[in-house]
């Protein structure tokens, strides 16, 4: 895979139907951080005594590979869906393999604080709330012992095809992480003003914690797509943020770790993917 593919969804907020597509767009605008840039975010509520990587160490860290799941569905082409069948395979020789789902909990302790982790970790996301995501994916997970990480779209509660505020909570009862994914997935690149932060994100997560009872630390960014100011302003709300694309922000590693869309494909294809994506060894 060219690791500087840049992934782009196309949400038509009016329709609440969305479409993906597939682009070659490499640069994204004012990602260099400049040196004397020092992240203020939640990585300073650290327990008093333990380690703390800096930005360096956290970036030279071996990376754990992270799957991204749009669409689970028959019938249905596209880069961003997969059907049910594919999905159960893909996530039989996952566990066939050895591998061990983490939460981005534990990645997180992983980056920041050396953490360890189970043997041939991997993280298994879904994006864009949809309804599939409980009724074809979750007992796949279950099946296999797997957790997965889900993030919202707020502006899909309870609508036709996407999941309920009553799902959502069972997920993260069962285990799961509930992440935000904005309210309407408008990019974080295009927010200009206060108004448009507390719109997309401070609101949605303080509603999205009221359905799960917990904090909601994890973001996705829609289409993928981030800038240093956003990556920024992020971490003031989150400990980790996900993007689409292998660059990554050198004064926010932790707002702007990489995910790989899973395409549909063949199990063992999917394996030699994420290790040729992530460099495993
Ligand atoms: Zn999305």
């Amino acid at each position: 895979m060219n690791r500087n593919l840049l992934f782009s969804c196309v949400v038509l907020t009016g329709l609440l139907a969305i479409g993906c597509k597939q682009t070659n767009q490499v640069k994204e605008k004012g990602s260099d951080a400049t040196a004397s840039e020092v992240a203020v975010d939640n990585r300073s509520k650290a327990t008093a005594g333990e380690a703390v990587n800096t930005n360096a160490q956290i970036l030279a860290k071996p990376e754990v590979p992270i799957l991204c799941y749009h669409r689970i569905a028959a019938g249905k082409k596209g880069d961003y869906t997969v059907s049910p069948a594919t999905f159960s395979a893909q996530m039989k020789v996952l566990s066939d393999s050895g591998y061990h789902s983490i939460s981005p909990a534990q990645l997180y302790g992983y980056l920041e604080y050396n953490k360890p982790l189970p043997q041939k970790p991997f993280m298994i996301t879904f994006d864009d709330s949809r309804a599939e995501h409980v009724a074809i994916a979750a007992p796949v997970l279950e099946k296999y012992g797997f957790r997965g990480v889900f993030f919202i779209m707020t502006i899909t509660y309870d609508k036709k095809n996407y999941l309920t505020k009553d799902q959502i909570a069972a997920l993260a009862k069962a285990g799961h992480t509930i992440g935000l994914h904005t309210w309407d997935h408008t990019m974080v690149t295009k927010y200009k003003d206060a108004a448009t932060w507390k719109k997309e994100i401070a609101d949605p997560k303080v509603k999205l914690e009221s359905i799960v009872g917990k904090p909601v630390e994890f973001f996705a960014y829609p289409n993928g797509v981030y800038n240093h100011n956003g990556a920024k302003e992020l971490s003031h709300y989150f400990k980790l943020s996900f993007t689409l694309i292998s660059k990554r922000d050198s004064s926010y590693p932790l707002q702007t770790i990489r995910r790989m869309i899973v395409p549909e494909s063949k199990p063992q294809r999917l394996l030699n993917s994420m290790r040729q994506t992530f460099k495993l060894v």
